[in-house]
């Protein structure tokens, strides 16, 4: 007799997945856009930790980072102005399994996301939310964003913008169940990709505010804060981002900072002098609604009536 069931058993090698499986295609950007290395940035976390391209979701809104989704081979889904958080929320609630990343930036998360934005970091499902900060909108060419600094001129305020700006970082802060914020600079490509992973290891929102350089609109104004690797304050602790030891000539501007006190990351984020980066606040033990929302799912229908019946029977005489 032969052996069939060794001689049909077919033995696939186990898979590994390079940079390649996760590319798809080449990015629209303006050139010297920020986008392109936080594009890169996720792809190597992604294949750091060998993520299946198929249990990877990219959700977005609309805006020029938001073609983010287009350009991971993974599944997608761009979605409407404001909206990413509430699409990535459904994703989460009914398939926990999926790693879900979030692509938005200052006018589509801070201004008609505003109110997605604060029940996202209410229920707390464990995605990464990256906030593409380039103070201005982009996509629809240069007008005034929640974030715009007074003073900058834009097409709707062309003698610059008048309100104080809105500040993500302290704004979030104070929002209930908030569980990780952190904040990087998308030149300094080490510490984004750290911070980056820093979040995805986070079991709940991870919220990354990068402050995004649009070299298309908003030309020069973090040019100071480039020039000058002093003015990066950056946040240390053994439970905030890792600050790689290839940093530690340029970037001498170091303050420990535990990311469980909250008050003093209020004081960091009031801070306009420096760009605070690493990790602002980090509470693991909060609530999940995912975790409350994923009880059940996959029950079949027999089971979900044996269980109302249980529940019957408990009124019954
Ligand atoms: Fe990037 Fe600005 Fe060009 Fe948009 S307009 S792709 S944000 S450089």
């Amino acid at each position: 007799m032969f052996g069939l069931k060794d001689d049909w058993s077919l033995k696939l090698p186990p898979r590994y997945f390079t940079l390649e499986d996760y590319d798809g295609g080449v990015a629209r950007w303006c050139p010297g856009c920020g986008d392109h290395g936080v594009l890169m940035s996720v792809r190597r976390i992604c294949r750091e930790e060998q993520i299946p391209p198929e249990k990877i979701v990219n959700v977005s809104g609309i805006g020029c980072s938001s073609r983010f989704p287009h350009y991971m081979a993974t599944y997608g889904f761009h979605s409407l102005h404001g909206r990413a958080l509430p699409v990535a929320c459904g994703v989460k609630s009914r398939r926990p399994d999926l790693d879900v990343w979030v692509s938005t930036g200052d006018g589509d998360n801070c201004s008609i996301g505003a109110g997605h934005w604060i029940h996202a970091m209410r229920y707390n499902m464990k995605m990464v939310v990256m906030m593409f900060d380039n103070n201005v909108y982009g996509l629809t060419k240069k007008q005034t964003s929640p974030t715009t600094e007074p003073g900058f001129k834009t097409n709707t305020h062309p003698r610059g913008a008048v309100l104080p700006a809105l500040d993500p970082i302290s704004a979030m802060l104070g929002m209930s169940n908030v569980s990780f914020i952190a904040q990087t600079v998308d030149w300094n490509p080490v510490h984004m990709h750290d911070t980056l992973h820093r979040a995805w290891k986070h079991p709940g929102l991870a919220f990354v505010r990068i402050m995004q350089r649009c070299p298309q609109y908003t030309g020069n104004i973090f040019e100071a804060f480039q020039d000058d690797p002093n003015s990066l304050l950056v946040m240390e602790h053994q439970d905030g981002v890792p600050v790689d030891p290839s940093l530690d000539r340029t970037f001498k501007n170091r303050i420990a900072h535990d990311p469980k006190d909250i008050h003093q990351a209020f004081d960091f984020a009031k801070r306009r002098d420096v760009i605070p980066v690493g990790l602002f606040f980090c509470d693991p033990t909060r609530p999940r609604y995912d975790q409350i929302s994923s009880v059940g799912l996959g029950m079949s229908v027999e089971e979900k009536l044996q269980g109302l019946e249980r529940e019957f029977d408990r009124f019954a005489l």
